[in-house]
């Protein structure tokens, strides 16, 4: 065996337990950098397979690392999502690129048969290029750059069956007869499928297209491995195509939507309404309240659920509900976050932020572990959230969000949301929880806000 198959395996060993400790929030940071040190032996082994141009690679590999430095520190924690689907669309372009150079150049290994090569050179540009265009369209609409709202194409699932045909046939024509042009023509209709599976997909439904992406990155790297026959990519890419369809399937349940319809890009239900037009809905219904009043009844509660959303996020307060959290629990109350998980803008978001702060980890409450606790809790203090805790996902069936199970922060004997004004969440719709018999508002940025909380609260204390 090469001492290159050798790295190869160590690496993905290293992978495949990385994922298993990144399973559980305790062990995630470890199984990061497991598979960061896998990655690192991934790359040392490219130095030791034969190449042409090593000042190339490694004047790449520089540039690509100080890009990536910087990019680490620079962007927020709350871009996260755009990013991820921007390193998606690199690894799509990557993919599609490379093996298209490969047919040009007429790079076909020694080892690699050549039905193999032009079938996977097919399969390199087909899945890279979707990948590509979806993730580009899927930054653009998490930046805001084009409207988060479906985009909804006639015929689509007729077109994309068509456009999905023609790639196939295309392909293994293209490995037959060897034209460019059936190249070219997997490069265009591939391109119009990224567009026609991710443009009718809305804001809310997000989480499930970034982890599909995630996914589809994985498969173009598999391609990719089989134009060269590099085992490496090849075992590397099937676990990122796998974890992201595993993802894929637990955000689809997240958010009670079809698997099957989501590989076809039916993600959003087809009778989406328009975003309810708020204006006037709130109008003489709201409670308010002021900090001091929600020490008071802090102090009377026993049980308290804190439910963070995006929001905190934004707000960055992860470190004073620590400190709330910790003030509550030293007075015998009963204290757990109840986390969906969609809160946020990228799976796992919350847990994230939560981590960072050390909040005890059996002080995390999945949704249907929160959804059975709710009820006897004596007040949810919702925190930047939103489309999350929105009953209409419950209630009306031509709401962009209905199907999607939400934390019943209503049923708790009340409810206190703690956010800037009566802005619609992610998915651009009204919330009637606002406007609930047990709910008071606290409107204010959330950190200061809180900080008022505990100012309050120490108060009463002394
Ligand atoms: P939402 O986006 O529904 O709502 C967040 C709320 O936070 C807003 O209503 C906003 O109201 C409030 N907020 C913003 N800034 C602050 C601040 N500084 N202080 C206090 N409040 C603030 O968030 P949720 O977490 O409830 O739901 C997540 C949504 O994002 C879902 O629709 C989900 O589908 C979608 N999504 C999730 C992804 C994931 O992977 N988790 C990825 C992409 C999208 P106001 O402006 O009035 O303060």
């Amino acid at each position: 065996m090469s001492i290159v198959l050798v790295f190869y395996l160590i690496t993905v060993l290293l992978f495949i337990f990385g994922l298993k400790l990144l399973q559980k929030p305790q062990t995630a940071r470890l199984g990061n950098i497991v598979s960061a040190i896998g990655m690192t032996i991934a790359v040392i082994a490219t130095f030791f397979t034969p190449y042409e141009n090593y000042l190339f690679i490694f004047s790449a590999l520089i540039i690509g690392s100080i890009i990536g430095i910087f990019l680490a520190y620079w962007v927020d924690m709350r871009a996260i999502p755009q990013f991820v689907a921007i390193l998606n669309s690199f690894g799509g372009a990557v993919s599609a690129l490379v093996g298209i150079w490969a047919f040009l150049e007429n790079r076909i290994p020694e080892i690699v048969n050549v039905y193999q090569f032009y079938i996977s050179v097919g399969f390199d540009t087909f899945i890279g290029t979707i990948t590509f265009v979806g993730s580009i369209i899927a930054f653009l609409k998490l930046q805001g750059i084009i409207t988060e709202k479906p985009i909804l194409i006639p015929f689509k699932n007729f077109i994309n069956l068509i456009l999905l045909l023609v790639s196939l046939v295309s392909i293994f024509a293209f490995a037959i007869y060897k034209y460019p042009m059936l190249l070219w023509i997997v490069l265009i209709s591939s391109i119009i499928l990224g567009l026609t599976l991710t443009l009718p997909i809305g804001g809310a439904d997000m989480p499930v297209l970034i982890s599909l992406l995630i996914s589809y990155a994985g498969l173009s790297a598999t391609a990719l491995g089989f134009t060269f026959s590099n085992y490496g990519l090849i075992m590397v890419g099937s676990l990122v195509g796998a974890s992201g369809l595993i993802l894929t399937r637990i955000m689809a349940k997240a958010m009670n939507r079809d698997f099957w319809g989501i590989l076809l890009g039916n993600i959003t239900p087809p009778e989406v309404s328009k975003a309810s037009d708020d204006r006037g809905y709130y109008e003489g219904k709201i409670k308010t309240a002021a900090p001091e009043e929600i020490a008071m009844l802090l102090d009377y509660a026993k049980t308290i659920a804190f439910v963070p959303g995006y929001g905190l996020a934004v707000s960055q307060a992860q470190q004073i509900v620590k400190e709330l959290y910790e003030l509550l629990t030293k007075d015998n109350k009963e204290v757990y976050f109840a986390i969906h998980p969609v809160a946020g803008r990228m799976p796992g978001h919350m847990n994230v932020l939560l981590a960072e702060v050390d909040i005890p980890y059996d002080k995390l409450k999945t949704l249907e572990e929160s959804n059975e606790l709710l009820p006897q809790t004596d007040i949810s203090i919702v925190v930047g959230a939103n489309d999350v805790v929105n009953p209409l996902a419950r209630e009306k069936q031509d709401s962009p969000i209905y199907g999607m199970p939400i934390l019943d922060v209503d049923k708790s004997k009340t409810v206190v949301v703690i956010k800037r004004s009566l802005a619609p969440g992610f998915s651009g719709i009204v919330n009637p929880l606002f406007i609930g018999e047990n709910t008071i508002m606290v409107f204010g940025d959330a950190k200061p806000v809180l900080t008022e909380i505990v100012r309050a609260y120490k108060e009463l204390k002394v």
